[in-house]
């Protein structure tokens, strides 16, 4: 026990910067320990299940084709609990890129694409957008990551159609983790209108509970024909997020009865299972950066440089939280953190940890206005 599994590269979760760590097995699972030169050392669950874990890192598995995830906006309509971006810090946000520099970005990218946010749905110039870019490079699959509430409306999903989006990347949670019952129920009427007109979609699910697994075989069942690939996700606890306790990919595995199902993932932290007769993405968040930075999707936040999706979203994660700070307000505060913990023993997560940091402007040229690092 405690002795060093794997060697890895890691990002400081207070500066994002690169830096070295080590996968160790504990007790209660694989931690990643990460050193950081200037922040210290910091510790994150990767995995409760030593043996899942082990299998999966020592398993090949195929680069997909590369992707981009390109935020049209920081606005949004919704607070979801679990949020991850900045939208709903409280402080000012980047402003939108024009469509031009949108088309910009996407005529020189060598695969598919997803328009995200905040919301997309936001921008009133949508529409143009997407006739934009499918006039620019018709070979471009072209999506629409959404929260579903402008699609409750059957019109809106027609426009989207007509203006040549080939398919919606839809966010439905187990009500029970949704905003509001009226949030669920406008995301299932988008699901509706989909199946109505015949468009494509991409389920994806957030949980934070593993009982919120229970509703999707039937949600999957009832719109077989209209969802054609899902993607599961545990939260982790950051962003705005905190949950109780951490939910792991063979937690979902084994709560959905398919844990022999080892199809390989993207990267060592994702599985494909089969559910309900759909090809199912079981996946969670690991801060490895040779085996997620070149296989997963890329994120493009600030400077107009592509970097991992998953350093986007670390590098959303601590301008958000130097924007509640700055604005006096403070991120809700986990009780425990059962699954994340500083090398010290200090718990994570906690805006003290960035402000008394001395290198915190070295990345933040005017905290509270990330807008200096965006174009
Ligand atoms: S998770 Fe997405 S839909 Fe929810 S508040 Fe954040 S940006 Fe908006």
């Amino acid at each position: 026990m405690n002795g060093v599994y794997a060697k890895t590269k890691s990002l400081c979760p207070v500066c994002a910067g690169e830096c070295e760590a080590t996968y160790r097995e504990e007790a209660d699972g694989i931690f990643l320990h990460i050193e950081c030169p200037a922040h210290g050392g910091t510790v994150e669950q990767a995995e409760r299940d030593v043996g899942f874990f082990k299998k999966s890192y020592e398993t090949d598995y195929s680069p997909p084709p590369p992707h981009l995830v390109l935020p049209v906006t920081y606005r949004c309509n919704l607070n979801c609990r679990y949020c991850y971006t900045l939208s709903n810090s409280g402080g000012p946000l980047p402003e939108d890129r024009s469509i031009d520099r949108l088309l910009e970005i996407t005529r020189e990218f060598p695969g598919n694409v997803t328009l995200i946010g905040g919301e997309p749905t936001v921008r009133h110039d949508l529409f143009d957008l997407i006739r934009a870019a499918k006039a620019q490079r018709p070979d471009q699959r072209l999506s629409l990551g959404t929260n579903g509430q402008r699609l409750r409306e059957l019109s809106y999903v027609q426009a989207l159609m007509s203006s040549g989006l080939d398919f919606v990347f839809l966010s439905v949670n187990d009500v029970a983790y949704e905003a509001s019952p009226q949030v669920h129920e406008n995301k299932v009427t988008a699901l509706e209108n989909c199946a109505t007109l015949g468009i494509p979609v991409w389920l994806h699910r957030t949980v934070d509970a593993i009982d919120q697994l229970d509703t999707l075989p039937v949600l999957l069942e009832t719109y077989r024909k209209t969802i054609f690939q899902v993607t599961v996700r545990a939260v982790k606890p950051f962003g705005t997020s905190y949950p109780a306790s951490e939910v792991f990919v063979s937690d979902m595995a084994f709560h959905l009865g398919v844990e022999h199902d080892c199809r390989k993932g993207v990267n060592p932290f994702n599985r494909f299972v089969r559910l309900a007769g759909k090809k199912v993405k079981l996946s969670s968040w690991t801060n490895d950066l040779p085996r997620v930075e070149p296989l997963d999707s890329r994120y493009l936040i600030s400077s107009d440089v592509m970097t991992s999706f998953h350093r986007g979203m670390r590098m959303d994660e601590v301008l958000l939280r130097r924007m509640v700070q700055g604005r006096g307000r403070r991120p809700p505060q986990p009780e425990f953190l059962p699954c994340s913990r500083s090398a010290t023993g200090r718990p994570l997560n906690l805006p003290e940890d960035l402000l008394d940091s001395p290198q915190v402007p070295r990345l933040c040229p005017g905290r509270g206005d990330a807008r200096a690092l965006f174009p």
